[in-house]
């Protein structure tokens, strides 16, 4: 028979996720570069459903049924591009091409465009859950047009994780909408994981406990309202221990994060739209500064506070850091679904925040519990301005915030760095303010550069003359 659908690109990610294909039924066409990859697919897991594995990239779409489906898992960038060209000249219009790579939403934009061309359908998709995700259920976010993912749509969501029975698969919105929407959710998930990392430095350095007895603090955590796979996976983590020394897995470990450059995109991408991801841009940051090898080798000099932290009731302190590091998580996923606010403005996509959460309930990194939450904030209310604005996220940052607020100065006067806790409150307490310090930059402004300014009182756009009599002039043709 024909094959139902395609995968090219058979290293890990593209073997898992053909993998997972064939054993939801579907007959599956496998290709990659080097044909080694496809044999060792077939030998090593051949058992797992039908396969049809081709050498040449024209017998590969010629054993696709029509229109063709074919998903391209290969490196992100220039190898993209070629597998795009070398299949677009074999494919027909109507048949769909599927990048699962991370590519950035831009290249995607450009590549839709120019398949549209020729007919053919592109669908940039965002998949989401590593290897593992790949093969048992990912997290789908697909792009592309609707027509599009009316045929493709079914067999995504087949494969895709499920949770409560839905499939964590929709359409996100036309051409790049999906992999702007994967590079958020890569954002979400750096400041994620920064913020679990100031929580365990606060209870090892403040509370002086040991990695053991904060992973059964995380394991505890995870029985309740921060429920999640990154709170799961660390405690494993700080349970680990090092074979060869002994010592706990985390003390062996070099403290410099290593990133790809999704988290950078999600910030450059915010930073051009104008919204302030202070979470996300504060844990990009965050691991530069640990990979700041010169920086970190030279500051053996620079004082610390004079005091050590004392805290005195152990438990009191364990619960403010969970409810501080809940309410900077709120934050952390305000600000990102602020930015694909931000961009389905500006790029023209109909984005339902609602279920983006949904789908990002199972087999991505940042699956948790309080998603249920995000879904159910917007489907109450589809325009909300800010996720903190919905009652229920309210409510938790109004119970934790003396906590959070204990824990960040607390964190500041004993010289931890707590940049993700610490900026989400200041974010928080920004939003809250009624009248901004804005004011006087404004006035700055005027008075260097003559930018203008409005006034509170009244229409109209201002300018004092500063090196004149400093009276007040009418910038649009009035005279006050
Ligand atoms: P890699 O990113 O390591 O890419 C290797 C694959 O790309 C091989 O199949 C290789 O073929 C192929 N390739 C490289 N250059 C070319 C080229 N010029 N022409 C044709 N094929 C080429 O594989 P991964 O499985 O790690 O990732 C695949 C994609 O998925 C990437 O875009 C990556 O960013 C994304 N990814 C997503 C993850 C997630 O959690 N969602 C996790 C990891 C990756 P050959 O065997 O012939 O060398």
């Amino acid at each position: 028979p024909k094959a139902d659908i395609g995968v090219t690109g058979l290293a890990v990610m593209g073997s898992n996720l053909a993998r997972n294909f064939a054993s939801k039924g579907f007959v599956t066409a496998v290709h990659n570069r080097s044909y080694s990859k496809t044999t060792a697919l077939i030998d090593e897991h051949g058992g797992d459903g039908q396969f049809v594995p081709s050498e040449s990239a024209a017998d590969f779409v010629a054993s696709l049924a029509t229109p063709r489906k074919i998903i391209i898992m290969v490196k992100a960038g220039g190898p993209t591009d070629a597998v795009i060209d070398e299949l677009s000249e074999l494919l027909e219009p109507g048949d769909i091409l599927i990048d699962g790579g991370n590519a950035l939403f831009e290249d995607t934009i450009r590549r839709e465009k120019a398949a549209r061309e020729k007919g053919i359908h592109f669908v940039g998709c965002g998949i989401s859950g590593g290897e593992e995700g790949a093969l048992k259920g990912p997290s789908i976010m697909p792009g592309g047009s609707k027509e599009a993912y009316a045929s493709l749509g079914p067999i995504l969501e087949k494969i895709s994780a499920h949770v409560d029975g839905e499939p964590c698969c929709t359409h996100i919105g036309t051409d790049g909408a999906g992999h702007f929407v994967k590079m958020v959710h890569n954002g979400i998930e750096y400041a994620d994981m920064q913020l679990i990392a100031e929580a365990y430095d606060l209870l090892r350095r403040g509370a002086g406990m040991e990695p053991a007895e904060i992973a059964e603090v995380f394991a505890e955590w995870n029985r309740g309202d921060l429920d999640s796979f990154l709170i799961e996976i660390t405690a494993e983590v700080l349970k680990q221990v090092d074979a060869e020394t002994g010592k706990p897995f985390v003390d062996v470990v070099v403290d410099a994060a290593g990133m790809k450059g999704t988290g950078t995109w999600t910030v450059q991408t915010a930073l051009t739209l104008g919204i302030p991801v202070t979470g996300i841009a504060e844990s990009v940051f965050a691991r530069g500064l640990s990979s700041s090898t010169k920086q970190r080798a030279g500051a053996g000099n620079l004082p610390g506070p004079s005091q050590p932290w004392s805290v005195k009731d152990r438990d009191a302190f364990v619960e403010d850091v969970r409810l501080a590091l809940y309410a900077s998580k709120i934050v952390a996923y305000a600000q990102g679904f602020d930015e694909i606010v931000a961009g389905a403005a500006q790029y023209d996509w109909e984005i339902d925040r609602g279920a983006v959460a949904r789908i990002w309930r199972g087999g991505c990194i940042i699956r948790a519990r309080f998603l249920n939450r995000i879904t159910e904030a917007y489907a109450d209310n589809p325009e909300l301005a800010s996720l903190l604005f919905a009652p229920f996220f309210t409510d938790v940052v109004s119970k934790g915030q003396d906590s959070w607020r204990r824990v960040v100065a607390g964190a500041a006067q004993s010289g931890i760095p707590t940049p993700v806790f610490a900026s989400s409150l200041a974010y928080y307490d920004g939003l809250r303010t009624e009248r901004l310090p804005a004011a006087l930059i404004q006035g700055q402004r005027d008075f260097f550069g003559a930018h203008t300014y409005q006034r509170v009182d009244k229409e109209g756009t201002f300018h004092t003359l500063w090196s004149g009599d400093r009276s007040e002039i009418q910038e649009d043709g009035h005279t006050p």
